[in-house]
Order: C-alpha cells, then sequence, then structure tokens
C-alpha cells in the first residue's frame, strides 16, 4: 500500500531536469489496455510512431525506439557501430559526457577525453577547434567516433553540434557523429540530418515529456554502413533485428506498448503547439530564469551566454553554502523537486528544469519556492529575483499566451 503522506495537498514541482512532468493527457493514454503487439491494431501504433517521431529528430533515416532508459540508447550507438578497441574521442562537458565515457571503457573501446582544463569545461560548451586539431593529428584514422553531448543537463550548457561536424570536415576525417540529445530533444533546435550527425541518441523523459522508459537512435546510411562491419558484442541492443521487424511496425520482441501510446499522444501535442513554438517556449522560459539567478546576485553555472541551455539553469551557490542543503530545505517547505549538483559539481549548484510541459507560471512557481527557501535557509541573496523575472515575461508578453 501507499503511505497516504505520499500525496501532500496541492501540486508537486516537479523541475528537475528530467523526468520531466508528464502531462494529464499522456497519463491517460498510458491507461489504455494492453494489447496484443503482434496483432494489426498493434502494427497501425507502431507505424504511426516509427514515422511521427522522425520529424523531431528532423530526419528521414530510421529512427530505432527501445524499452529502455536513455543509458541503454548511448550502449546502443557504441556497441552497434564500432569494434573492441576503437578509439573514440569524446568530448567533457560535465557529468554526464563523463558517463558515456566510462562506458566507451567498460565497452572495451578506447575513449579519448579532452576538454578544457579541469572545472572550465563543466561551464563552457564544446570547443569544436580542439575537436579539429585532435583529428588534424590523426593521420592514420584511428579515431572511430567522436561523441559530444548537445544539451549538459548537469551543467546547462549546450554545444554547437554545427560547429563540431564542420571541425570534423574541415580535417577531412572520417570518424562518425554520436550526439547525445537526451535532454535537448524536442526541447531544443536539433537537426539529425542537415548537421550530419550519424548517430542520435536521446530518451523519453525530459523534452518529449513521457515517462522513462524509452531510448532512441536516430541512424544515418554511415552509421549503418559501420554497423554492418562492426564486432562489438550485442545482442538486444542490435540494429538490424529490429529495422527489419519496424518495417510492418513491429518488434522482434515485446515493446512497451502503453509507452508507445503516450509517445503517439506527445507527438500530436508536440504537432500541434508546433515545433519551433516549443523551442521559442523553452528558450523564453530558460531567459526569465537566468533574469531571475542574475536578479538574486547568483552566478550561472555556464559561462558563455551563447551556449545557455533553454532546458534548464545550473545556479552556483555563493562560497560555503551547501547547495544540497538549499534544496532539501525548498523540498520540504514546498514540495519542490530541483536537481542536485553531479559529480564535480555536486553540493556546489543546483539545477532548475524548465523543460517539456511547462509554461510561465509554473517557472514563476519554482522561481517564487527557490527565493523563499534561498532565505529560508539563511543563503545570502538579494529576494528581488522572481520579481525581475515576473517583469521580464511581462515585457515580452506579446510572444505568449492562448490565441483566443
Ligand atoms: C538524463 C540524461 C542521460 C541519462 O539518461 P537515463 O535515461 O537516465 O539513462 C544521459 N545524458 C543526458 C544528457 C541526460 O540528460
Amino acid at each position: 500500500m501507499l503511505n497516504l503522506n505520499f500525496h501532500p495537498s496541492g501540486q508537486h514541482f516537479l523541475q528537475i531536469p528530467g523526468p520531466s512532468p508528464v502531462p494529464d493527457r499522456l497519463l491517460r493514454a498510458l491507461s489504455y489496455p494492453t494489447i496484443d503487439h503482434r496483432g494489426p491494431e498493434f502494427g497501425a501504433l507502431g507505424r504511426q510512431v516509427l514515422g511521427g517521431i522522425k520529424a523531431i529528430f528532423k530526419t528521414n533515416s530510421p529512427v530505432v525506439i527501445y524499452g529502455s532508459s536513455g543509458t541503454g540508447a548511448w550502449e546502443a550507438a557504441l556497441v552497434n557501430t564500432l569494434n573492441a578497441g576503437d578509439t573514440v574521442l569524446m568530448y567533457e562537458t560535465g557529468h554526464f559526457a563523463t558517463l558515456w565515457k566510462e562506458m566507451a571503457e567498460s565497452l572495451g573501446l578506447k575513449p579519448e577525453f579532452i576538454g578544457l582544463s579541469s572545472y572550465e569545461s563543466w561551464r563552457h560548451g564544446v570547443q569544436a577547434e580542439m575537436i579539429a586539431e585532435r583529428l588534424r593529428a590523426d593521420k592514420a584514422h584511428d579515431i572511430k567516433a567522436v561523441c559530444v553531448v548537445h544539451n549538459e543537463t548537469s551543467t546547462g550548457v549546450t554545444s554547437d553540434i554545427v560547429a563540431v561536424r564542420r571541425a570534423i570536415d574541415s580535417v577531412n576525417h572520417p570518424a562518425l557523429l554520436f550526439v547525445d540529445t537526451i535532454s535537448s530533444l524536442a526541447s531544443a533546435d536539433y537537426r539529425h540530418d542537415e548537421w550530419g550527425v550519424d548517430v542520435t541518441v536521446s530518451g523519453s523523459q525530459k523534452g518529449l515529456m513521457l515517462p522513462p522508459g524509452i531510448g532512441f537512435n536516430a541512424i544515418s546510411d554511415r552509421a549503418l554502413a559501420a554497423h554492418k562491419k562492426a564486432t562489438l558484442p550485442r545482442s538486444y541492443w542490435d540494429w538490424t533485428p529490429i529495422l527489419k521487424a519496424n518495417e510492418t511496425g513491429y518488434w522482434p520482441y515485446t515493446p512497451n506498448t502503453n509507452l508507445l501510446y503516450a509517445l503517439s499522444e506527445a507527438l500530436d501535442m508536440i504537432a500541434g503547439e508546433g515545433l519551433d513554438n516549443v523551442f521559442a517556449r523553452h528558450k523564453r522560459l530558460g531567459e526569465a530564469c537566468r533574469v531571475a539567478v542574475q536578479a538574486w546576485g547568483f552566478e550561472i553555472q555556464c559561462l558563455d551566454p551563447k551556449v545557455y541551455s533553454p532546458v534548464l539553469t545550473g545556479v552556483v551557490m555563493p562560497e560555503g553554502v551547501d547547495a544540497d542543503h538549499v534544496r532539501k530545505v525548498i523540498y520540504q517547505k514546498f514540495n519542490l523537486s530541483l536537481g542536485a549538483g553531479l559529480g564535480k559539481a555536486k553540493g556546489k549548484m543546483f539545477r532548475i528544469g524548465h523543460l517539456g510541459n511547462c509554461n510561465e507560471l509554473t517557472l514563476m512557481a519554482a522561481l517564487s519556492g527557490c527565493e523563499m527557501g534561498l532565505r529560508i535557509a539563511g543563503v545570502p541573496v538579494n529576494a528581488k529575483g522572481a520579481r525581475a523575472a515576473m517583469d521580464h515575461l511581462e515585457s515580452s508578453a506579446s510572444q505568449f499566451g492562448l490565441s483566443l
């Protein structure tokens, strides 16, 4: 039995950068009866989501849908395309880039982890010229893939994928390009085909607004060609039988039917709002959030305004303040969950998510909770952040609202 105290009155504010709040429409879709995954209705559902998801990745190539977390989709990208001992060039943007690198090591690959010196790398995006420089030196083409994270969820820093593609092309290097869009897909502009990405890795529980449990690989022709020759052990993740079954809308095993109902509904919601409007909303909320953080008098984790994340904002606490204590106070007082500092950022900062099913007032609730909680926790703060964010939203009011 669930402890009833688990559901206090009012609403829980899930303002972590994923999982993001699941809209009621999707929760209802999840509750539809599970059907025969070999029956005719299932094939129609499968074809619908496999086709529809391509618009979100902006690709005409196949997108594989796994019953997995994002981490599984990371593994799928690597084991489907690479061979034991292959060198992969990975760029340190933060905790998630670090975990992907550790996975590459455990799979028997040889990751080379480049970046700015130590913690600076956690406050800037990918420096594409460093990738060009390393690839230029690799005359023997030992490096088989370049891996970068589009939106580093541990820091709130995005990276310029076009610049990374250009860096690879500028030295005519044949390495494949793998991009983690687990937290950016359907929140920040992303173009698998146009940007020349070979495998795009993603997940369901962030911009797509679904519960956790779906991982994605969008696959280029070059990645498929590499797949044909790749020899790392793979079974569950193997693209070949999945792509074959997907041709008619099915899977080689039991897929997560109910999550696919919700995916179909999410695609409908996103199409209804319009992908560009979804991106604009995220950008606007990110701006308003940063206005508040700056008015509070805190640093933003991302030091380069060109690559501020539209998905989340990393809020750096003053020297001597334990960010985890602040988060705990805010959670206990206001039933508001914020993201913790991860890895090298632990205790130094917290993260405010503004992604997925969110709007101006959910952001204001989060900012108000933060502002009150910071004061209750005794953190020196200029308590004008929420007001500054409201001023900002008022002055940009022509850009949003219901069309009646
Ligand atoms: C959330 C996230 C992951 C991990 O995804 P899981 O679903 O937790 O396995 C990896 N990379 C990034 C950028 C993420 O935001």
